[in-house]
């Protein structure tokens, strides 16, 4: 692999490939994987992804905003794309695109059976969620009837799949509330199907959710990080791989003496003697958030750690490689799937890998390995 000359996010393939095996390893034969590829496939490349996993004949995408599934469709996209976040305004985007809504509450029901009527469609597929303890998005349990009598008094839309979400799945001190959850889907699943006359598919799992409650895979499951190589515990990280490594260079070295200081607001100041410092071209534009400076996050030169001192900004950071053998040009790995963990690494800025990984900015080139 040749050495990064400018920050990249390198995305390899052969661990997609991986972390998607593995954890339909853990399914029933017949249980459907969805793939969640919102907000870039995690700040991955959603495009290339979605696509080399329509090869891999997954069964379902999801994304969070109708716009997000329009563009996966541009790059190719035909399997079926969940919208997770649907917005009214978005019903147009949602129809011209083949997408499937959501549709969480009675507004939207309303307002997305209005308008398929109008644009005189059949049993056009969309998606029911209920609340079971998230309380975010979803009808509430006492809500089924109404639900239904909605949706048998339109022949414009058809109920593909019936679905809620985990709170806690990833917390095992949580486990009885979880196990309510799960509990609390099927009495609803069962109710609705029942009254509906045909059984949409099921679907509450989350990647933790299929690593710690095989109870809660039903007909499909959602995967999201797994996929991408974190799974919210050492001893599940272990078994995936992180499929991006974000790399960048040294601009410049400076040699510092005692009292002097690095960046702005002079929030480090050099109490040895002497300290070596190394500029790097990434800052908080690029996703390397100002809670990593300050000696909360580090990176790796030549196989050894440099932390971040001083304030991180905009474009560059500057770390302390005082005791690393170095030069400008050399490169820096910011986190990878051997060195250090995206997991790692936010974990020691008190924040999770979905944050940090997500919020890799445009700016960065992907660079994807095949
Ligand atoms: C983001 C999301 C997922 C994926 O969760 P992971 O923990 O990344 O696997 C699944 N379902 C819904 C509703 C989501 O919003």
């Amino acid at each position: 692999m040749p050495k990064a000359q400018e920050t990249i996010l390198e995305i390899d393939l052969k661990a997609l490939k991986h972390n998607f095996e593995y954890l339909k390893s853990k399914l029933n034969n017949g249980t459907n994987f969805l793939a969640v590829v919102k907000a870039f496939a995690y700040g991955n490349d959603a495009e290339e992804i979605a696509r080399y996993l329509q090869d891999l004949d997954i069964d379902y995408f999801a994304v969070a905003y109708a716009n997000e599934g329009a563009a996966l469709r541009k790059a190719g996209v035909t399997k079926p794309i969940l919208v997770l976040h649907t917005l009214a305004t978005n019903f147009d985007v949602i129809l011209d695109n083949c997408l499937e809504p959501n549709l969480y509450n009675a507004k939207i029901l309303d307002e997305f059976i209005a308008f398929a009527e109008a644009e005189n469609q059949k049993e056009y597929p969309v998606h029911i969620k209920f609340n079971t303890g998230l309380n975010r998005l979803g009808f509430w349990e006492t809500d089924v009837a109404y639900v239904v009598s909605k949706l048998i008094a339109s022949k414009a839309i058809k109920v593909k799949s019936l679905f809620s979400h985990l709170a806690a799945s990833e917390d095992l001190s949580e486990r009885d509330f979880t196990l309510a959850q799960i509990e609390r889907f099927k009495i609803i699943s069962r109710n609705f199907s029942k009254a509906l006359g045909y059984e949409p598919l099921l679907h509450m799992s989350n990647t933790s959710g299929v690593l710690n409650y095989p109870e809660a895979h039903f007909d499909m499951v959602r995967c999201g990080i797994g996929l991408y190589g974190y799974g919210n515990a050492q001893k599940e990280s272990a078994n995936l791989k992180p499929i991006a490594s974000l790399k960048t260079i040294i601009s410049q070295i400076h040699k510092i003496e005692k009292g002097e200081s690095v960046g702005y607001n002079r929030a480090f100041k050099s109490e040895a003697l002497f300290t070596k410092t190394a500029t790097l071209p990434i800052g908080h534009a690029d996703g390397i958030s100002r809670i990593y400076g300050n000696g909360k996050g580090f990176v790796t030169i030549n196989g050894k750690q440099a932390p971040i001192i001083g304030n991180v900004c905009m474009d560059m950071i500057m770390v302390n490689v005082t005791d690393i053998d170095c030069e400008e040009g050399d490169e820096v790995i910011v986190f990878n799937g051997n060195t250090t963990s995206a997991e790692t690494l936010a974990e020691g800025a008190g924040t999770i890998s979905y944050e940090l990984i997500t919020g890799i900015s445009q700016r960065v080139k992907r660079v994807v390995l095949k």
